[in-house]
């Protein structure tokens, strides 16, 4: 007994040190997930009036896509769609309501596995900072669904609003800082109500900071979800007043600055070189907001919306020395970035769970093509479009607020994205091929699809 115990002692040592090295390899994973954020709101995607250095230097050193999805066309889905790397019809987290509101009863169901969860299940270190909006109650909010730290609000910044606030506060360029009365919770408790909203993007960043250099020990994913620039708009003093594009710019500006903060952190710590950073956006620009609204630049139409303003968004991933610094026009979403996560991470796949993305892998560090696949564009949960190739097909369309209702296309729109990336000119009459092959995808999705309880309604 005492020579076993001998030899442990003696092996231990080394065995710790073989997982610590082991460990050491694998890269963390940081998502920073903007809401609301257009298309064409970036410098490095052409905003000629907001500035965003850290963000262009970022594309600069990474790789920038040209074609690039959210999950869905708004907020709640596509989150779940993020965090489960499945579309969110899937966890029954796509419905008529749109989103999760503080009455609603749903939320992220506790089966679905999360990529915090099945990243803490391969030794992750996990944080959630800033807005969920997967649910609020027990079983879905973010301490339930693998995170083990988190620091935000428990959904949007506009929501939970003063019983007297003066219509259109939202949209305002100047909305009262006490208008909306949402929380700021830490780990599950309330710490300010309301949340002081024009200090946020630097909290939130502090926290980012923070749990970096006391994980740097790795390996550790963090899913930090701005606030902004989903309205009503705020900013910090040192922000404030400071771009061409008004208040919305100045949140965009401060937003960039955060993730300038985050990338030095990494490489303060020598991390850089060990961790993927992916930025992106939930969802398109929301246009009925106006000045405070965004820009989905060449793309028609924005948030709530199936067209390419609605769900093409933003996406950089980020890794010196891995990535190989430049642009991509290769299809990819944030549905990809599950699978991508496992893979690097050595983590096992949940079992029995149709995933919906590619393992994007190949393209991040060959820069290999991708193989074709559709994506499909829900709308709640219908499916309002679909992409193949260069071309894409709208079953069904309608503005992303306040317009008529949806108009069905029988048969469907049919653009080429390369030859007409504004969806102007439709060539269904020519293209009847096309059609039955984008027809046949939808129908083999939906053969995948199975009821699941309804969260949202
Ligand atoms: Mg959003």
């Amino acid at each position: 007994m005492k020579h076993i115990l001998t030899l442990f002692a003696a092996l231990f040592p080394l065995l710790a040190a073989g997982l610590h090295a082991a460990d050491a390899k694998r890269p963390n994973i940081v998502i920073i997930y903007a809401d609301d954020l257009g298309y064409g709101d970036l410098g490095c995607y052409g905003s000629p009036v907001i500035r965003t250095p850290h963000l262009d230097k970022m594309a600069a050193e990474g790789l920038r896509f040209t074609d690039f999805y959210s999950g869905a066309e708004v907020c709640t889905p596509s989150r779940a769609a993020l965090l489960t790397g499945r579309y969110a019809l899937r966890s029954g987290m796509a419905g008529a309501r749109r989103v999760l509101f503080p009455n609603s009863k749903g939320g992220l169901p506790p089966a679905e596995v999360t990529l915090a969860e099945a990243l803490k299940g391969a030794g992750y270190a996990t944080a959630h900072i800033g807005k969920w909006h997967l649910g609020i109650h027990e079983g879905s909010r973010p301490l339930d669904q693998g995170f083990e730290e988190t620091f935000g609000l428990p959904y949007s910044n506009d929501m939970d609003a003063r019983a007297d606030l003066p219509k259109g506060a939202t949209g305002s360029p100047t909305p009262p800082e006490d208008g909306w009365n949402v929380a700021l919770q830490h780990n599950g408790k309330v710490i300010e109500q309301p949340a002081v909203q024009t200090t946020l993007t630097r909290r939130y960043t502090e926290q980012a900071v923070k749990f970096i250099r006391a994980k740097k020990g790795g390996p550790f994913f963090i899913y930090f979800a701005h606030t902004f620039p989903h309205v009503p708009m705020f900013a910090s003093p040192a922000f404030k007043g400071k771009s061409r594009a008004g208040i919305y710019g100045d949140s965009v500006e401060e937003l960039d600055w955060s993730v300038g903060e985050v990338l030095a952190a990494l490489r303060a710590e020598q991390l850089a070189e060990n961790t993927l950073v992916v930025f992106s956006s939930d969802n398109g620009p929301w246009l009925i907001m106006g000045n405070q609204g965004g820009s989905a630049g060449l793309l028609k139409d924005g948030k709530g919306s199936t067209w390419e303003g609605g769900m093409r968004v933003p996406g950089i991933a980020w890794m010196p020395g891995k990535i190989a610094p430049g642009v991509t026009t290769q299809m990819a979403s944030v549905l990809d970035l599950y699978p991508t996560a496992l893979a690097l991470a050595g983590a096992a796949a949940p079992k029995d769970t149709l995933l919906d993305g590619t393992d994007l892998r190949p393209l991040l560090f060959e820069r290999k093509p991708l193989p074709e696949r559709p994506f499909f564009y829900y709308r709640g949960e219908q499916i309002f479009a679909c992409r193949l190739g260069e071309w894409k097909a709208h079953f069904q369309s309608q503005t992303g607020y306040g317009g008529p209702k949806a108009e069905p296309h029988d048969p469907p729109l049919l653009f080429h994205l390369g030859l007409d990336p504004s969806e102007k000119r439709n060539v269904a009459a020519a293209h009847a091929d096309v059609l039955a092959r984008i027809q046949a995808a939808v129908e083999a999705h939906r053969a995948t699809v199975k009821a699941v309880p309804q969260q949202l309604n």
